[in-house]
């Protein structure tokens, strides 16, 4: 499996952008507990511990650290949000990481572990969270291994469980692995699945971790790179961490890029400032279309998230701009799909992904996108009519009420609809099995017409008498 993890990485190429989250990447030995020590390792959790954890809170508060989870929340808002004098009060570090395209938690797992569990520890500490529990999907062996030994060598040298470093701090972490659902990315579902439970999401209200997560009791559930953040500004300060990015969005990001680039990969970029052309075409980044060949759409946020085109490539990466143009930067994946790309098929698979992880508790999503998956393998199979587009179409409006929002939509005369997706479902899978039949659909019609217009005579079966 760490052939896997190094063939991604090869992407990863620094120059001489500001570094955050993979000040060590360069390091073959970057996880091991000597290199992490030499390059400044646990000394953020040192200077936490010697200042109080509301300092420590008001620091994360003001650096603006926003959660890379997704919904790009403000981690130090965020754990002010656990009610008063209610114990004990849990920590749980989302790496559940399965969004399509999304690969940038993993390498933070496998190339920096200790810098996660320190992470982890110095939230803990300023947010008084007693115990951690750190999930790790299950498809993930190799970053499950390096953590696993990551925490043996930090509660061996003092950094995780009792009195640490010499103070009255104590913390013990629970490394968890998980089944390999999509759907347990989803904070709710991962708390259902840590409990022992089948991974479904809870009913929001009541079930706000912040208020009522794990066992019942208060929970902060952060995001792999968040926390991966905290030891820089720990160690450096708010400032120094402001001083990186924009003020809507401070430090550096990490994104993942696949599809149709000359090199994929994953690049820590200059929060707020760096536009997808920058990252698509960017020589330091992912050097434009491969063969030479025209960009014809890429999805900026991950699977769910609708898709852009060429118009969009001047909007910097940053969440407000993105959700502005109608889509989000959700997981902090970008995947391109150039000129050759067959546009309904690749709308398939991501339904086919969705439809698949439908954990089934809620049924516009359960039936829903297993009738978005038959429409869809219907068309692209040439065996389609025109009415199946039309049916695409009202089948999403079940799921999400309202036309999904995107740039091209004003253009085509579609209504749009500000972001987040009004959704009749309990979580946000269900919106993700349409998002990308919507952005297909809207900006690709042509495509699907010329399935269904080369399309044979619909077959139909022959109805046999009862009884015969
Ligand atoms: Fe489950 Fe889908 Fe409903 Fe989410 S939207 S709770 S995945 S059925």
């Amino acid at each position: 499996m760490s052939g896997a993890g190094d063939e991604i990485a090869v992407g990863f190429h620094a120059g001489d952008r500001p570094r955050v989250v993979t000040s060590r990447f360069e390091h073959a030995d970057s996880h091991t507990i000597d290199r992490y020590l030499a390059t400044g390792g646990y000394e953020g959790l040192r200077a936490a511990l010697e200042r109080t954890p509301e300092e420590v809170s008001a620091e994360v508060k003001a650096s603006t650290l926003l959660g890379r989870g997704g919904a790009g929340f403000p981690a130090g808002v965020k754990w002010g949000f656990t009610p008063e004098g209610v114990w004990p009060r849990y920590l749980v570090v989302n790496g559940d990481e399965s969004e399509p395209g999304t690969y940038k938690d993993r390498l933070l797992m496998e190339r920096d572990p200790h810098q996660l569990i320190e992470g982890s520890l110095i939230a803990c500490y300023a947010a008084g969270l007693s115990q951690c529990f750190l999930y790790v999907r299950g498809e993930m062996p190799l970053a499950h291994e390096r953590i696993a030994t990551a925490l043996n060598e930090a509660y061996e040298l003092g950094y995780v469980g009792r009195g640490i470093m010499g103070t009255d701090f104590s913390v013990d972490v629970v490394l968890h692995w998980g089944a390999g659902a999509y759907v347990v990315g989803e904070e709710t579902a991962l708390i259902e699945s840590l409990e022992g439970e089948r991974g479904m999401p809870r009913l929001k209200p009541p079930y706000f971790p912040a208020a009522i997560g794990l066992y019942g009791q208060p929970t902060i559930v952060n995001n792999v790179e968040t926390l991966s953040n905290l030891p820089f500004i720990a160690s450096n300060g708010s400032d120094a961490y402001t001083a990186i990015g924009t003020a809507t969005s401070p430090g550096t990001r990490m994104v993942a890029v696949s599809g149709h680039v000359v090199r994929p990969g994953v690049f820590e970029i200059v929060n707020g400032s760096t536009t997808f052309r920058d990252i698509i075409y960017g020589e330091e980044f992912s050097q434009g279309i491969r063969d030479g060949n025209e960009l014809k759409a890429f999805v900026p946020g991950g699977g769910s998230a609708p898709w852009f085109v060429e118009d969009q490539l001047d909007i910097p990466f940053e969440g407000k701009e993105a959700g502005q143009a109608g889509s989000m930067l959700g997981s902090g994946a970008v995947m391109v799909m150039d000129s050759e790309t067959d546009i309904p098929a690749a709308a398939l698979t991501l339904v086919r992904f969705y439809a698949h992880e439908s954990c089934g508790k809620c049924v516009p999503c359960r039936e829903g996108g297993t009738w978005l998956l038959r429409i869809l393998e219907r068309v692209c199979s040439g065996h389609g009519t025109t009415a199946d587009l039309d049916q695409l179409l009202q089948v999403g409006q079940s799921i999400c009420p309202g036309d999904m929002p995107h740039a091209a939509s004003e253009r085509l005369g579609l209504e749009a609809v500000p972001f987040p997706y009004k959704m009749t479902t309990i979580c946000f899978v269900g919106p993700s099995a349409y998002a990308p039949v919507h952005s297909a659909l809207t900006l690709f019609r042509d495509e699907f017409e010329a399935k269904v217009t080369a399309a044979p005579t619909r077959i139909t079966i022959p109805v046999t008498a009862a009884g015969s």
